[in-house]
């Protein structure tokens, strides 16, 4: 099963950019730029990965982000992470980045925008991955300074697909930032949302009904409601749920407990994902190997996942048919 999941074309939707810096290059990039480190070794960052609650992932995540200063920075940070990808045959990728992470810290929107792009088109030459890229918005900031962030990334803004909604989800419901995804969905951005992670399951509602969002991140509390449920699979909505990350931060306590394996025999648009792969453990591979194993999931549901992804990522028709061509051929084989 294991050579058949690495051999398994694959896409993923929900994945923090900012969460993919491996120990090694925070380490190499706190040297370019003289960063003191509050840690001494590879090993020692590596040791405060395994953190155990969601705090202590915070305060490492942002430690973290401090290496990030130059374009050259965030060309590096993605341009790992696509290799990566595509090495473990990811055809495509969206990225979210978080803008208000670094603007906070005096660093240039532009800055950041202009090192992942770069990277990506570089990735895509050397590598064949397809990304885009989607603009995140910060929930436990203001929806001012979500406006501000929208204002400042419209000049550029055929460099981003879609705006999500991340960081701490529990008291800051989607209301919070009605006004903001109305202005981006007028500005012809495409709509996603982090919801019903910790957050409840009214909180997907309010995604769905109040940010009108194209596709939902995470979703697990969907399963509290059995009208929902019927809802997101009316409206074909695509689930980007991440396995590790539900582990790792306790949103299962264990992987035989996720709600995927249900969610697929709902007849729902669940896809699988890595979020924060340095952080969480793994990658796409590792992710699915994992959810494999504990779910017992058959070559028909790995087909499915990754179907579902093609089916609900933002590429064009094209490109989805080309994509669904190498997944069938995988089925076959
Ligand atoms: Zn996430």
């Amino acid at each position: 099963m294991r050579e058949l999941i690495e051999k398994m074309p694959k896409v993923e939707l929900h994945l923090h950019i900012e969460g993919s810096l491996e120990p090694e290059l925070m380490f190499q990039l706190a040297k370019r730029n003289n960063i003191d480190l509050p840690y001494s070794s590879v090993e020692e960052v590596r040791a405060a990965y395994d953190f155990g609650n969601l705090q202590d992932f915070l305060d490492i995540y942002y430690a973290g982000c401090k290496v990030l200063i130059h374009e050259q920075d965030f060309y590096d940070l993605t341009y790992a992470y696509l290799k990566k990808a595509a090495e473990q045959n990811v055809m495509h990728t969206e990225m979210f980045f978080d803008p208000q992470t670094h603007t906070e810290r005096g660093i240039e929107l532009e800055t950041v925008a202009k090192g992942i792009c770069k990277a990506a088109k570089a990735a895509k030459e050397d590598f064949g991955i397809s990304s885009l890229t989607i603009l995140s918005f910060l929930r436990h900031l203001s929806e001012e300074a979500a406006i501000a962030t929208l204002k400042a990334a419209l000049p550029m803004k055929d460099k981003f697909i879609a705006v999500g909604l991340d960081s701490s989800e529990v008291g800051n419901p989607p209301q919070k930032f009605q006004k903001v995804y109305q202005m981006a969905g007028e500005e012809g951005f495409l709509k996603v949302a982090h919801a019903g992670e910790e957050g409840p399951a009214q909180y997907i509602w309010d995604s769905l009904n109040l940010l009108k969002i194209d596709r939902l991140d995470h979703g697990n509390r969907a399963m509290d409601d059995e009208d929902l449920l019927k809802e997101l699979k009316q409206r074909k909505m695509g689930l980007t749920l991440c396995p590790l990350s539900n582990r790792k931060l306790q949103v299962v306590k264990d992987l035989k407990d996720h709600p995927v394996k249900k969610m697929l025999n709902k007849g729902l648009k669940a896809t699988v994902n890595s979020d924060d792969p340095a952080y969480f453990g793994g990658y796409m591979n590792e992710n699915f190997i994992a959810i494999t194993e504990a779910l017992n999931l058959s070559k028909r549901d790995l087909f499915q996942l990754t179907s579902n992804a093609i089916e609900v990522s933002f590429v064009n028709a094209d490109r989805k048919a080309d994509m669904m061509h190498k997944l069938n051929k995988w089925m076959k084989a």
